[in-house]
């Protein structure tokens, strides 16, 4: 045979390589050391370390290792340039960050040249997916910065931003952050990845080129500690995170009570679920993508396939010898499909992990063929034969290693998707539509691909829910993360609540003969407290005018549970939504005088005011419960993306002290309004007020669980909720040291929290909480992906 006709029977690649030497002399240009860049300019090269090229263990540079000091002066000159940045026009960003856009594509194969060699993907990946997206990223929030206030009125950027960033997606995940937040008005330190710091060190000489004010972007390069201490720093107002849950969990604890904003992009493992209708080649192809792209170093990666069991043989033989066709090697030669591993580090952990799978019964299989010595790869690997308890169905594995199961019905799918700690995006494949649109809805996770996978653009909200971490990257609601209302600025210290002496110490004392405990309602019914106990609540002479039970941890597990059975509120159409609350509006209104009198029995305030203010507050969330809906957006990709808001789960609310009732009503509302169950704690002072609401809820067609009251001491059963798995969200009304417990308790499973930190909201006004504010808290969006369109 001669050659060509040899080359067409074996389909054989030859070499392709990419010249890293526009790289390299880069690297020469700057004497391969680097300091940091900060205020516009560059600092000496401190202490440094070296960053290796994985795929051949040869140092490319030597990068400072960022000081405390280092960060100190990176934040003091943020700070300055806010002043400036952020009184900027919209324009005048937008022409900024459109010519970073410009400069990023003309220096485009230089950034993937350098992204390759440094963290080992692809150059076909890097000069074709990440590079391109960074571009479009700046030109995406050009527009942004310039339609800010239109898009965004009375919000203000938040000042100085933190930004921690893995090695992952290097230059990408510097575009994510860096992008909105300067659209926004904010300033950014910024520390890349110890592996990976080169790209963003070219990035600094970009925002030179450009012109960028001195100050606006900082880069300190480091270790775990450089991020530590912008996490710390008490002069940063947010702090953005990309990387591992663990050092997620561990910053949501090093910022709690600081009122520093805190948006999390955090692990995953992301199910792939191939039904048996599915187009079998163009699953395996996505699946390619979904686990191989970038060695599976991807925190949405496609990691857990899940497969119906009438195809899983077929699919699996097709599976392996798709396996057996990719191509392990250089990543600079462009025709390799899996690159190098980012570090040696990174390899062992990977190898762990494989065999910890095998040691628990796995069976793993490997393609026979060779790869590279002498650098950081590892061959595509398929584990089978697994149960979903296994280490490696859980754990995210951050590497080529696929874990297959199966399931037989729909239902079992959702379930075995569910699974997991986890829910940053799911892929879906079945050319029955209406089977992937049924099954989208029901999949906990912030992405959801129908028949595609890893679609990304900055059009469109990306980030996770429930241990994948909180807040969005991309879109308008990435650009929300970054911007909080002007008037928080103005909030005062709330006055501390006066207290009452009562006018007798004894439990016995004051109560009828009959018995007028107020009860808990949990699960639709009236309870007694566990603990046996109950609250006498005084008026505002001492004098007892009620008692109430003391709930404690027991009253909360079951008011926990009867929410969580009673999820299926966030499926109730928005309408019927509406609906339930319009009544409850009525038939509070019917009791105006009731409740005005329960009201002024507590406060010795006439409470008619307080109760209209109540209804219409309901009258405004039934108002909002459709209306508060999504976008669809249409990115450059033959795909729509349909961004629905969905509610959180099940959110915790603990009321104020003052309002007894509008205090509970004006959180209550858009909670329900958007579709989550809720455990109430009304105030501790003057819970009677929403005691006698339980009668009105049972006239009001509001479903059992739907809203469960504990009443008690705040602040004891606020620590219960903070620390409860099966809460979803929390919001606290509270004092500063009860608000910081709140966010430290919260770390366990990640909850989203919002707290008052004693500051003085007054939830009677109307301006500020008829609106989306907490709308925006009830929710969050889960962007589905649908092919559409030529
Ligand atoms: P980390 O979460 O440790 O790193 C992410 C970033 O945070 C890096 O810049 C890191 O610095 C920095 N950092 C580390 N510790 C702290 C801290 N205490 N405070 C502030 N910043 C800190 O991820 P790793 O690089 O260690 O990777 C470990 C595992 O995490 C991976 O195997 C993978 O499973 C997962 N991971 C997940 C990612 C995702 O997107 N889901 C991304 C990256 C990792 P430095 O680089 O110096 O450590």
């Amino acid at each position: 045979m001669n050659k060509i006709a040899q080359i067409f029977e074996t389909l054989e690649y030859g070499p392709a390589p990419e010249s890293a030497q526009p790289a390299l002399d880069w690297l020469k240009a700057h004497d391969g050391i680097f300091g940091h860049f900060i205020n516009g300019a560059w600092t000496r090269p401190g202490k440094t370390f070296s960053s290796d090229n994985p795929a051949n263990g040869q140092s490319l540079a030597q990068v400072s290792e960022g000081t405390a000091e280092d960060v100190d002066k990176a934040v003091k000159a943020a700070r300055i340039a806010f002043k400036s940045w952020s009184a900027l026009s919209g324009y005048e960003r937008a022409k900024y960050l459109y010519a970073i856009a410009r400069l990023v594509q003309k220096h485009s194969r230089l950034f993937a040249v350098l992204e390759s060699l440094d963290n080992g993907k692809p150059i076909r990946e890097s000069r074709d997916i990440d590079i391109p997206l960074v571009a479009r990223h700046f030109y995406h929030h050009a527009g942004w910065g310039q339609h800010r206030d239109r898009e965004f009125p009375g919000q203000v950027p938040y000042g100085v931003c933190g930004q921690i960033i893995p090695w992952n997606f290097p230059l990408l995940m510097l575009a994510w952050k860096i992008a909105p937040a300067l659209a926004a008005g904010n300033t950014v330190v910024l520390k890349p990845a110890e592996f990976t710091s080169l790209t963003a060190l070219l990035f600094a000489e970009i925002c030179e080129k450009a012109g960028l004010p001195k100050g606006v972007v900082n880069i300190v390069t480091g270790f775990g500690d450089t991020g530590q201490a912008i996490v710390a720093h008490p002069d940063i107002d947010k702090i953005a995170f990309t990387g591992s849950t663990e050092v997620g969990k561990a910053i949501r604890a090093a910022t709690a009570g600081t009122g520093k904003g805190l948006s999390l992009e955090l692990g995953g493992k992301s199910p792939y679920i191939v039904f048996e209708d599915a187009d079998i080649d163009s699953a395996i192809e996505g699946l390619v993508d979904a686990i191989w792209f970038n060695q599976g170093q991807v925190c949405c990666a496609g990691s857990r396939l899940l497969i119906q069991e009438s195809i899983e043989d077929r699919f699996i033989a097709k599976l392996k010898k798709r396996m057996a066709s990719l191509r392990v090697g250089d990543p600079l030669d462009k025709a390799i499909d899996i690159g190098a591993l980012v570090a040696p580090v990174q390899v062992e952990r990977v190898r762990d992990l494989v065999k910890k799978g095998a040691a628990e019964g796995a069976q793993v299989y490997e393609p026979d063929f060779d790869i590279p010595g002498g650098g950081c790869f590892l061959k595509p690997t398929l584990i089978t034969n697994v149960s979903p308890s296994h280490t490696v169905v859980t754990e995210e594995i951050f590497g080529p290693v696929l874990v297959a199961m199966s399931f037989r019905t729909p239902e079992e799918a959702v379930a075995l998707a569910n699974n997991t700690r986890y829910g940053l995006a799911a892929t879906i494949w079945s050319e029955n539509i209406n089977l992937a649109l049924d099954i989208a809805p029901k999949i906990k996770a912030g992405v959801v691909w129908i028949n595609g996978t890893n679609n990304f653009d900055a059009a469109v909200g990306f980030g996770g829910y429930k241990e994948s971490g909180f807040g969005r990257e991309g879109g308008k609601e990435g650009m929300g993360v970054y911007m909080k209302p002007a008037w928080e600025k103005d909030l005062k210290p709330a006055a501390a609540a006066k207290a009452v002496p009562a006018k007798s110490a004894n439990p016995l004392d004051g109560g009828d003969s009959i018995d007028q405990t107020a009860k808990m309602y949990i699960g639709g019914k009236q309870a007694r407290p566990d603990s046996g106990y109950s609250r006498p609540v005084h008026g505002p002479g001492g004098n007892l005018v009620g008692e109430v039970g003391d709930g404690n941890r027991k009253d909360i597990r079951n008011a926990v549970e009867a929410a969580r059975a009673a999820l299926g509120w966030g499926n109730a159409s928005a309408h019927n939504r509406s609906q339930v609350l319009y009544f409850l509006a009525e038939n509070l209104q019917y009791r105006r005088a009731e409740f005005a009198a329960r009201i002024r029995e507590q406060t010795g305030e006439k409470g008619e005011a307080e109760v209209d203010a109540a209804v219409e507050r309901l009258f405004a969330f039934a108002g909002w419960a459709d209306k508060y809906d999504g976008a669809v957006h249409n990115p450059p990709l033959r795909a729509i993306a349909a961004a629905m808001v969905e509610p959180i789960g099940v959110l915790a609310i603990v009321a104020p002290a003052a309002r007894p009732l509008l205090g509970s009503v004006a959180l209550l509302a858009p909670a329900l309004a958007m579709g989550n169950p809720v455990v109430l704690v009304p105030s501790d002072k003057a819970p009677l007020s929403v005691t006698d609401l339980y009668q009105v809820l049972e006239t009001s067609d509001v479903p059992s669980g739907v809203v469960n009251i504990v009443t008690g001491d705040s602040a004891v059963l606020a620590r219960t909720l903070a620390e409860h798995d099966g809460v979803d969200a929390m919001w606290y009304f509270g004092d500063a040291a009860g608000s910081t417990m709140v966010e430290k308790a919260s770390t366990g499973n990640l909850k989203q929290t919002w707290t008052s930190r004693g500051l003085n909201y007054d939830l009677a006004d109307t301006g500020k909480f008829e609106g989306d504010y907490f709308l925006r808290r009830a929710t969050q969006v889960k962007n589905v992906w649908v092919p559409y369109g030529a």
